[in-house]
């Protein structure tokens, strides 16, 4: 198919007037001017998001943990009801929420999510039947929905640091090392036969796996493909250092550097409380900081020094954990907004390149997040995958928009979805805001929702 496009945000930068050629889901070729045949674009062009970090199932808790007990909660109170709450689904269940959830994404802008997938097991705690049940109904809502999918089945073997015993809470997520493998195995096999799909690990966190079984994992997984993103809570929360500090004598991220072959494949999801030294370890690694900024505000988190990551050239890449909030535009005005409050400055992740802090969130966000996925995503050129957003002019045309300020505005001024049309691969997902399965979607997962408690 052709597309044409008034104005259009290409690797180089902004471009009026440009024809994409698209085959097999990837940008064949870009013209300059009309092409017979093409379709024309209600809007401004710009690449898709990739979502570098979600927990599908959680969908379903936002909201149902926002009850105050006398100033008493934190991540840990949260955690305990997240828990008790995930105990009531079935696989059936959690593909009808990954569906919503997934349909919910491509239509604020999200084109290609990294599944952060946990829920192993059944209800029980015991393996299903079929080792991949759960992980093939996150399979089965990405195809339905059409977003591209990057499965990183989640290690989970202690429940803290020096090998403790998993708590009941943590039945459904717990496997040996070989069983594990086993599972990234038959992940491979399901992603070879289903398109814009792939596959990496995710060991949990330093609390969940020890060095041995680290080893195992990201050994078996580089034997299936050498580029599989591997992805890791690293340093979410101060217990979690205190506790790393307590039993290896090492801050989270400073252990990983010295004990994992990091690359530039690595994702380090929450690396929120670093010191300077970290900081400059996983910008040297090449490694990515995965930041959930909406979800880290939610939870109390802390938050991760984006300016100075910037400053040193630091790759990054978002992602909405938790789906307190599914909108990529949040998250960048979050992660600006977080530096502002606490250094009471303004524009910090801005560069004397790149003065437009919307236009550089927009491209580095969405080039970290492909890397993030090892996806051929993350930026219009010839060659590249043909993910990409047609944002609705009639409402653009109200805020500054022109080249150095369209995506500020995208970013800070705008109240509502911007997001007319969505093609994923070279379809179209998402037309006028709409997606043909959202009205079936949404009825099965408010059935659902009403079935559940926290
Ligand atoms: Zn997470």
């Amino acid at each position: 198919m052709k597309l044409f496009a008034n104005k259009i945000l290409l690797s180089d930068g902004w471009a009026c007037d440009q024809t994409l050629t698209i085959e097999n889901g990837v940008i064949a070729d870009i013209t300059s001017g009309f092409v017979d045949g093409a379709e024309r674009a209600k809007g401004v062009v710009i690449p898709g998001m990739v979502n570098c970090h979600s927990h599908a199932f959680q969908r379903a808790f936002a909201g149902f943990s926002e009850q105050g007990s006398e100033g008493k909660d934190s991540f840990w109170t949260w955690r305990s009801i997240m828990y008790k709450f995930l105990e009531q689904l079935s696989s059936e269940d959690a593909e009808v929420i990954a569906t919503q959830l997934y349909i919910e994404m491509l239509k604020m802008g999200y084109t290609r999510v990294a599944e952060f997938h946990y829920l192993h097991h059944d209800i029980n705690g015991e393996n299903h039947e079929d080792l991949s049940a759960m992980a093939q109904a996150i399979f089965s809502a990405a195809k339905q929905s059409g977003i591209g999918l990057t499965l990183l089945p989640v290690l989970y073997r202690f429940s803290g640091f020096g090998a403790q015993q998993p708590n009941t809470g943590q039945k459904r997520f717990i496997n040996s090392v070989e069983q594990f493998n086993s599972l990234v195995s038959d992940c491979f096999e399901i992603a070879g036969s289903q398109t814009n799909s792939n596959v990496g690990i995710a060991p949990h966190s330093l609390r969940a796996v020890d060095k041995s079984s680290l080893s195992a994992a990201v050994t078996h997984v580089r034997s299936l493909d050498p580029q599989a993103p591997v992805h890791i809570h690293i340093a979410e929360q101060q217990k979690e250092v205190d506790d790393c500090l307590a039993h290896y004598g090492q801050r989270p991220v400073q252990w990983l550097l010295d004990n994992a072959d990091l690359d530039k494949h690595w994702c380090l999801i929450h690396a929120t409380h670093i010191d300077k030294q970290e900081r400059k370890g996983i910008i040297a690694s090449e490694a990515i900081a995965g930041i959930c900024p909406t979800t880290e505000a939610n939870l109390g988190d802390g938050i991760f020094p984006t300016d100075e990551f910037l400053i040193d050239e630091g790759t990054f890449a978002i992602g909405s954990d938790s789906h307190i909030s599914v909108n990529p535009i949040e998250e960048l005005r979050w992660l600006e907004y977080a530096q502002r409050l606490s250094k009471q400055q303004r524009a910090l992740l801005a560069t004397s390149e790149q003065k437009s802090v919307g236009l550089n969130l927009w491209q580095r966000a969405a080039l970290g997040g492909a890397q993030s996925t090892n996806s051929n995503t993350g930026e219009l050129a010839i060659g590249k995958q043909a993910d990409l957003l047609v944002l609705d002019d009639s409402q653009l045309r109200l805020f500054a928009h022109d080249d150095d300020h369209l995506l500020d505005s995208v970013i800070f001024a705008s109240q509502q979805n911007l997001v007319g049309d969505v093609m994923v691969h070279g379809e179209w997902t998402i037309r006028e805001g709409k997606h043909a399965l959202e009205q079936g979607s949404a009825d099965k997962f408010a059935q659902l929702l009403s079935r559940l408690s926290a």
